[in-house]
């Protein structure tokens, strides 16, 4: 593996609904999900299902040809972020791509020639190939790679800050509704209200990255539903295929005139076998009701988690089943080993935070596991 890899945690073999397992034969509780990932678990039989049939029947035509599962996925997309009769879909194959789209959709919206700023926020995470890192908000990961695409824009995650920056000249504001790898990390009450108004009032677009907060993650389709609000245009990968790769950006109403024919591509975006992959997964999520488990499953974490009466957690963030644990001083690493070691995987995106997110599928036995993994990890740190 190359050096940019981190350290892998432990050697995973197989994997069953919220649970995974070493080349030991130790077995996880799995609260990471593969970074919000797996949405319906591993091994799900809907998803094994459609995986199996697909490749079976029609894996990879490139995007000369449509197929019906593609044109199924992206109407579905269409109905479930209310994008609108004119509301459109570009398919890739992870987040950055998605956020690739997005950016040259942003370059696109300048028909006068001086909307060349693209607003995001600081502490922002928007994926690492070029112009996803250029959206990102963490300069450290750009430094070794200048320079990286320009016209991008780090703002406090304030209001005031928000309206300082913004005038005709802005393309567009790029935000997560939610910061994930921040560690799950809320905006000021008030701010994607805001972020819809003053873009409007400007023309710029308001983008937003889903990518880990869609997909029912926080106990709605989409994050910004929670926020009254509706985008121009939204990015999704993560959870959308379940852990088949795929990457989308969703246009709604005018913002789906402005790429055109030609301007970008992909070929193995829209394959059959990734938008198969991720209809069965929205059937599941639909049938089984797992947007509204996000949301009461969440909500009794939380519960679970604050019940503990530990120093070191200072508070608990986040919404549905993305939830981040703001830690009174920086023990985050120490308290994920802890768990591994007691056969729990969650998250330390940074030194005083954890980030907690199950499949979407997790139901009372697994959070009362939970409960009794994380207590001994906590007990055993000293
Ligand atoms: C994970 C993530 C990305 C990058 O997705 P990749 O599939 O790793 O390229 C972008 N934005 C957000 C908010 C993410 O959580």
């Amino acid at each position: 593996m190359m050096r940019s890899a981190p350290p892998p945690l432990a050697m995973l073999v197989r994997g069953n609904g919220c649970w995974v397992e070493d080349s030991t034969g130790k077995r996880y509780l799995d609260f990471l999900a593969g970074i919000a990932v797996n949405s319906l678990g591993h091994a799900h039989p809907a998803l094994v299902a459609a995986v199996s049939r697909q490749i079976a029947t029609l894996a990879h035509v490139s995007n000369y040809f449509a197929t019906p599962h593609q044109i199924e996925l992206a109407e579905r997309l269409r109905r479930l972020t209310g994008a609108g009769e004119k509301g459109r879909v570009y398919f890739g194959n992870s987040g950055a791509e998605a956020n690739e789209a997005a950016f040259k959709l942003a370059r696109r919206n300048n028909a006068s020639g001086k909307r060349t700023r693209i607003l995001t926020l600081s502490g922002s995470f928007h994926g690492r190939t070029m112009a996803a890192m250029a959206l990102t908000g963490q300069p450290e990961m750009k430094a070794p790679f200048e320079p990286v695409p320009s016209g991008v824009e780090h703002l406090e995650s304030t209001i005031e800050a928000l309206e300082e920056a913004m005038d005709d000249t802005v393309a567009a504001v790029l935000l997560e509704p939610i910061k994930g790898e921040a560690g799950v990390v809320e905006l000021p009450e008030g701010y994607l209200a805001r972020a819809r108004e003053l873009t409007e009032r400007f023309g710029a677009l308001l983008i937003l990255d889903e990518i880990q907060t869609g997909i029912g993650r926080t106990g709605r389709w989409f994050a910004y539903e929670h926020y009254g609000i509706v985008p121009d245009a939204i990015t999704i990968a993560k959870g959308l295929a379940g852990g088949v790769p795929i990457g989308a950006l969703v246009t709604f109403e005018a913002a789906s005139d402005l790429l055109q024919k030609g301007q970008h591509g992909s070929t193995f975006g829209g394959n059959p076998l990734a938008t198969a992959s991720a209809n069965a997964v929205l059937d599941e999520i639909e049938t089984a009701g797992l947007v509204a488990n996000a949301e009461r499953r969440g909500a009794e974490l939380r519960g679970i988690l604050s019940a503990f009466d530990s120093p070191l957690i200072r508070e608990v963030r986040g919404r549905g089943l993305l939830i981040g644990v703001g830690l009174a001083e920086p023990a985050a690493a120490r308290i994920a080993a802890a768990a591994m070691h007691e056969g729990l995987i969650l998250n330390a995106p940074n030194a005083t935070s954890l980030r907690i997110a199950p499949p979407l599928i997790v139901g009372d036995a697994e959070l009362s596991e939970f409960r009794e993994r994380f207590g001994r990890a906590l007990e055993h740190l000293h």
